[in-house]
């Protein structure tokens, strides 16, 4: 994700009502932020939001968050909701290492993975959102039948992921290295950004579910 500071940013995402400023004091209370008990459902890394933003609309029986570390980013998130009244979407600002400060044991729902950053140096593999290391903290807060979805056009990335994903003692349900061209994982599919992007440049777009 490109980054440039936007003047303002912070001030912006904490006067919004889309976002949640303190999120760890609601860990296991977030049926009470939403007003119901519909499931709720994760982006880690939303960057600006299309994807998360887009499934709230289609489906507001489903309560959605979406998680970006970058405030530059997320705020682009806040401003296309301006005009809409989505009350099952919230965004928060922060870091996934801390997932497990801000939701409780089984409290998700499902996560989305999309276009996750690579850290392609051995040394960062821990950094990675489908290392085993992470996997550990969504064994933590996804009940015992939810899913983790994962789409990224980097070849290393989802090779690596396809590998982790048994070590870290979960199963892959399905997958695919070319969802565009897959008649049945590609049903309903909800672009994001980043997938727009790299689909235009030709590049096949892989994703995989993984589950318990
Ligand atoms: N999901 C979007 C953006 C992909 S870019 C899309 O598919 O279009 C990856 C995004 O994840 C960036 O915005 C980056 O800031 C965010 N991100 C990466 N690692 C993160 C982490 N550990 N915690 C929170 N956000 C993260």
């Amino acid at each position: 994700m490109r980054l440039r500071n936007v003047p303002g940013a912070r001030e912006d995402i904490a006067k919004s009502s889309m976002t949640v400023n303190e999120p760890e004091a609601l860990k296991g209370k977030w049926s009470e932020v939403f007003g119901n008990d519909h499931p709720v459902r994760i982006e880690i890394g939303m960057g600006k939001g299309n994807f998360i933003i887009q499934l709230a609309h289609e489906n507001p029986t489903v309560n959605y968050i979406g998680i970006e570390k970058y405030s530059s980013v997320l705020v682009r998130a806040i401003e296309k909701c301006a005009d809409e009244e989505l009350s099952n979407l919230k965004f928060i600002r922060m870091e996934a290492e801390y997932l497990c400060d801000v939701f409780a044991p089984q409290e998700i729902d499902r996560i989305y993975l999309n276009f996750s950053d690579p850290w392609p140096k051995d040394r960062h593999a821990k950094r990675r959102l489908t290392s085993r290391q992470f996997f550990e903290r969504y064994d933590v807060i996804l009940k015992r039948d939810g899913i983790v979805e994962f789409k990224t056009d980097n070849d290393q990335l989802f090779q690596f992921s396809l590998e982790q994903i048994p070590e870290a003692g979960w199963r892959l349900k399905e997958y695919t290295w070319d969802l565009h061209h897959d008649k049945a994982m590609v049903k309903g599919n909800v672009m994001t950004e980043y997938e727009m992007k790299f689909s235009a440049m030709g590049n096949p777009i892989h994703k995989l579910i993984a589950e318990r």
